[in-house]
């Protein structure tokens, strides 16, 4: 199949309520994104799926929901005031700021080296040999706490939702009397006051993270970290079901790690911006644990009651965006098929993703007999999976095509012979093919 464009799925996303444009009747606001009906459906189940996995699995995985302005000391100490910074680049001639890594492009962000590869390159808004040098520039975004707007009152909204993890390390340990390994995990918003968004819900000021971090013993670093990186490819390709050769690993050189991490794997998706970071893997060390220690002044070892030592844990972080996995969900399952001379779109979305698992419509709408039976049957279906469709918009056919775009995997047709012999028509999104099945057999058809 050929490649899909972004502009394909920003318009089916637009058109069918999955992504408006945040602000939209005020000309937007750069970098925000509102999910719409559909949209809020898919990030949910995408969610929940997450949660299922990571969480509900495992025995020794805890759930937590921080507030997103925190105390300041804790991004102090986290190093996020000091270096949670993406390298900038000014235009002396029209004022443009770019991403000096993404216009040298290149995944260093080391400043010498992208001054050298900016050395000729031109402003791309204005066209002119006019570039500054590139500066460091921090990304968090700023408040004030309480009537006072000044100094001693500045806030943050968080950058990732890590940090209100780590200073409930201690909490969760002691309430749920966890011994290490344990993991705590959260999906909350973070904010990043990005140098240049783009590429639709791929790199947005304002998103929502899906992280855990893992409290270990330092000796399994290696083994953990493998398997983290193993469950993060697993939950795409078998949870997801998004197709293998959409991704693939992607390893961090040491100019390109987080200022907390000693190593680091992405998952990198194939976007229609080509491939790039969708899920990160990293090994933290004990770089956040032993810093909130030391700013707070509260011990955070812990003591192996086996061996007998105190130590610092070490924390191997999965850490993924909803909307970049939502954006990777919309591309893989995105298909432009010819049938019968007539091009049809289709999201070929596994079902349990689906926003809706089924649509049940009456053959015409005109006709009470026809519409009181599909609403039985609607009801039915509504009862048992809570997501089902009332469709009798337009002629057949447009109904399907509506369907297919939003990836309902199943649609049911109540015609005149249901009336006689209660059977249904079951359409099949991805065959088209069509069978008659008893009202009684309809809900394990569609299961
Ligand atoms: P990038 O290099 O693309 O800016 P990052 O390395 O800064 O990303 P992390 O800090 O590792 O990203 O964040 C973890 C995850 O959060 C990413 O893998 C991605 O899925 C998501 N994420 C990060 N920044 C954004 C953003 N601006 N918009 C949407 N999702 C994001």
């Amino acid at each position: 199949m050929s490649e899909v464009k972004m502009e394909d799925i920003v318009s089916l996303a637009k058109r069918r309520g999955f992504v408006f444009q945040a602000s939209e009747i005020y000309g937007g606001l750069a970098g925000f994104y509102d999910y719409g009906p559909l949209g809020v459906e898919l990030a949910n189940n995408i969610k929940q799926l997450w949660w299922q996995a990571m969480v509900r699995e495992h025995d020794n995985i805890f759930g937590v929901d921080g507030t997103i302005i925190q105390n300041p000391k804790l991004w102090e100490a986290s190093g996020h005031v000091a270096g949670f910074t993406d390298p900038l680049v000014d235009c002396k001639s029209c004022g443009a700021r770019h991403r000096a890594d993404h216009l040298a492009d290149t995944d260093s962000t080391d400043l010498n080296e992208l001054k050298e590869l900016l050395k000729d390159k031109a402003c791309p808004t204005c066209g002119k040999k006019t570039l500054m040098e590139p500066r460091k520039y921090n990304m968090m975004m700023k408040t004030w706490v309480g009537p006072v707007e000044d100094e001693s009152s500045i806030s943050y909204l968080r950058p990732e939702t890590a940090g209100s993890i780590f200073i409930n390390y201690e909490n969760v340990r002691e309430t749920m009397r966890a011994k290490l390994p344990f993991g705590i995990a959260q999906i909350g918003k973070a904010f990043r006051n990005e140098i240049s968004p783009r590429d639709f819900i791929f790199r947005v000021r304002e998103l929502e993270q899906m992280e855990m971090q893992y409290f270990i013993k330092p000796d399994i670093q290696q083994e953990v970290y493998e398997r983290w990186r193993e469950f993060a490819w697993k939950f795409l390709t078998e949870r997801l079901g998004i197709a293998e050769d959409n991704l693939k690993w992607h390893e961090h050189d040491v100019k390109e790690r987080a200022h907390y991490a000693a190593a680091a794997h992405d998952i990198y998706f194939k976007y229609p911006q080509g491939f790039k970071e969708l899920w990160g893997t990293h090994n933290r060390t004990d770089f956040d644990l032993s810093n909130h220690s030391r700013v707070s002044g509260k011990d955070l070892s812990y003591f192996d009651e086996e061996s007998k030592e105190r130590f610092t844990p070490y924390v191997i972080e999965s850490s993924v965006g909803v909307g970049r996995m939502l954006l990777a969900v919309l591309v893989d399952a995105y298909h432009e098929e010819e049938i019968n001379g007539e091009t049809r779109v289709v999201l070929k979305l596994a079902a349990h993703l689906a926003p809706y698992r089924v649509a049940v419509s009456p053959l015409l709408k005109n006709k009470p007999e026809l519409v009181e039976k599909a609403k039985e049957v609607y009801q039915m279906l509504k009862k048992e999976f809570g997501n089902v469709m009332w469709d009798d918009n337009g002629n057949i056919g447009k109904r399907y095509r509506r369907q297919d775009e939003i990836g309902t995997p199943y649609c049911v047709v109540i015609d005149f012979d249901t009336l006689a012999d209660n059977t249904v028509t079951i359409r099949d999104r991805d065959t088209t093919e069509q069978k008659r099945v008893e009202i009684k057999d309809v809900i394990s058809s569609v299961s």
